[in-house]
């Protein structure tokens, strides 16, 4: 596949992303009234490893967040890079946990499929006037600038055009602020993750990066799953970061990052509240645990901050 063929690919993980969401979701794992705004139902049902799986991601990741809210009293900011259709602002909305601002950053062909959704479904635009204070809210085709919520069509790639597009939309660099990569990384040349990740820690003197994506790739069950995004023309240009976690936490570590962590989602599994987890493992049985405990040995989130203020951004942990 030549750039432009691999970039479309990994445009289309958005798509994906989302329906599995959806369609976790609709079976009971967990709530989001807004996925289903931007993302038709599966034509087929996802397998139970598969549910529960983006059931761990999304906790897992929320976990974090939610600590690091804490932490801030919600006077920081979010960033979310490579957000595709994911709904974080509206639930932290819903759960009167907005930080000061939440951006979002995607290609400027995902972010335009994003602000059509918003402006056409009013529980999607509501939210965002409503929280929306002084002068006229901004919006066009690619990005659209609000009090509390911003997004707008940048190339990960390319940080400094990154930056300028933030800073336009009021990014504050003083504040404390969570970077977020959702799978996003992964599609990135090492050289190109490190460049981002550089610039997160330098830009910001207060700031926490959560990364979620695959790990333990080199065995014979992670050379299957490259091998299954391959055959979609995916370009994995970073997976070998993902070899191993401690791969992983040498790049936070290595890019300007302090206390860097990375665990894989069996794990984090078993550190999620166990109440929650007996509830959604009755939702399905689950005829091959072993297929679901690899599986999750093959993701991981890796988490790193830097804190001059001494917020206490370290001691963040499952
Ligand atoms: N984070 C979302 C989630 O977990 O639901 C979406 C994940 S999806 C697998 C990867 C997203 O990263 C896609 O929306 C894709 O367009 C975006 N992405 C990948 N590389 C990017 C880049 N260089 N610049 C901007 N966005 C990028």
């Amino acid at each position: 596949a030549g750039p432009d063929e691999a970039d479309e690919a990994v445009r289309g993980t958005c798509e994906d992303a989302s329906v599995c969401k959806r369609f976790a979701v609709s079976v009971g794992y967990w709530e989001d009234p807004y996925i289903q705004c931007f993302v038709r139902q599966a034509k087929e049902r996802k397998a139970p490893e598969i549910n529960r799986g983006y059931y761990a991601r999304v906790h897992g990741v929320s976990y974090l967040l939610k600590a690091f809210l804490k932490k801030t009293e919600c006077n920081c900011q979010i960033v979310n890079l490579g957000a595709g259709m994911d709904t974080l602002f509206w639930r932290l909305k819903d759960e009167n946990l907005l930080p000061r601002k939440y951006f979002e950053v995607d290609f400027p062909m995902i972010v335009a499929r994003k602000i059509h959704n918003i402006k056409s479904k009013p529980p999607l635009s509501k939210p965002i006037i409503e929280s929306h204070s002084g002068d006229s809210l901004l919006i066009d085709s690619h990005s659209l600038d609000s009090s509390r919520y911003s997004i707008v069509g940048a190339d990960l790639r390319f940080s400094s055009d990154l930056e300028e597009k933030l800073k336009k939309h009021n990014l504050d660099i003083h504040l404390p602020t969570l970077l977020i990569a959702e799978c996003v990384l992964v599609y990135m040349t090492p050289q190109q993750s490190a460049n981002l990740l550089k610039w997160a820690a330098s830009t910001f003197p207060v700031a926490m990066f959560i990364n979620y994506e695959q790990v333990n790739m080199t065995d014979r069950f992670g050379q299957i799953m490259i091998e299954n995004l391959q055959r979609r023309q995916c370009n994995l240009a970073g997976v070998e970061v993902c070899r191993s976690l401690e791969a992983q936490r040498e790049r936070l570590l290595l890019n300007g990052w302090e206390n860097a962590h990375a665990i894989d989602m069996m794990k984090v599994y078993s550190f999620l509240p166990q109440a929650d987890v007996k509830r959604i493992e009755e939702l399905e049985f689950l005829d091959e645990k072993e297929l679901f405990e690899q599986l999750m040995q093959h993701y991981c989130i890796c988490w790193a901050s830097k804190d001059s203020s001494n917020l206490g951004l370290a001691d963040i942990t499952f």
